[in-house]
């Protein structure tokens, strides 16, 4: 999704405007109908071949020329998995004033916690801090869309579920409230820049990624070294919530996380899904928030 709420398939440092394809999405219901989930998500299969119809004469803009929204409009919840790097519980354990002691114990012991919805924006959107007078962190992960409804379901079923992957930033303030309201601020979760549909993601447990601020390297390394693999968390989640199409998970972040303040841009990148860069805006404004 880009500029104005364009659908957009990219190829080749180009998107192209395939929005002729959301013709093909049922027409609008009744709020009470059609189920929970991501709308767009949930008829991916649909829209597919409706997308690849449209491609030949859509026009088309350079990546770096696109303001990139969440691929994801519409999730039912945006999830969230702790401490899931081994060198990221050794730099939280050894500092429980910055970290709080809510951050040790295993994902078991722990649990999931969960986003605000409404947190979620996309890279062209970039991120508001709501207290710039506090630490604000950042933290670099592999973000996993879910593709269909599914509950209580076992690991070994867990990977065909998967939509697609994107690069998910969970951004937290840090300080002695409740995790989960520490990291719902608006604009506090990011998505983006786009969707890389499953297929096209050989081994999402061998991925590369890092994580700069102002140009300087802050987290680096590889979704090979997660505590809790990523069909794991999927059949964990599952057996207490049904996840739905558009559900997000924010599957950890690894060590290096670290403060941003104003006026800082972030560069990060996956290996395999994508590049992007996010600006750190110095104050809440309304207007830049307003979607
Ligand atoms: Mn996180």
């Amino acid at each position: 999704m880009y500029d104005d709420g364009k659908l957009g398939l990219v190829q080749d440092d180009k998107v192209y405007d395939v929005s002729a394809a959301l013709s093909v999405l049922p027409a609008a219901q009744k709020p009470w109908m059609g189920g929970r989930g991501d709308p767009l998500i949930s008829h991916l299969e649909l829209l597919r071949p409706a997308i690849l119809a449209a491609l030949p004469g859509a026009s088309a803009k350079a990546v770096a020329d696109a303001r990139f929204l969440s691929p994801v409009q519409r999730p039912s919840k945006i999830i969230g998995v702790p401490v899931n790097y081994h060198e990221h519980v050794v730099e939280a354990e050894s500092d429980v004033a910055t970290f709080s002691d809510r951050f040790r114990g295993s994902i078991e012991q722990q649990g999931f916690f969960l986003k605000a919805v409404s947190a979620l924006v996309g890279p062209g959107e970039g991120i508001t801090l709501r207290f710039p007078d506090r630490r604000n962190d950042h933290e670099m992960e592999l973000g996993v869309v879910i593709g269909r409804k599914v509950s209580n379901i076992g690991a070994e079923e867990a990977l065909p579920v998967i939509a697609g992957y994107a690069i998910a930033l969970d951004m937290v303030v840090r300080g002695p409230e409740d995790r989960s309201l520490r990291k719902s601020g608006d604009s506090y979760a990011v998505l983006g820049p786009w969707l890389v549909t499953a297929d096209e993601v050989a081994d999402p447990q061998a991925l590369d990624f890092s994580l700069h601020v102002n140009g300087d390297l802050r987290q680096a390394s590889n979704t090979s070294r997660m505590i809790m693999p990523i069909a794991e968390q999927i059949a964990y989640a599952s057996r207490f919530y049904t996840l739905y199409p558009g559900d997000i998970i924010m599957t950890g972040t690894c060590e290096g996380v670290g403060p941003v303040t104003p006026g800082d841009t972030i560069t990060c990148g996956i290996a395999g899904i994508a590049d992007m860069t996010v600006a750190i805006h110095s104050a809440y404004d309304d207007a830049r928030n307003v979607r």
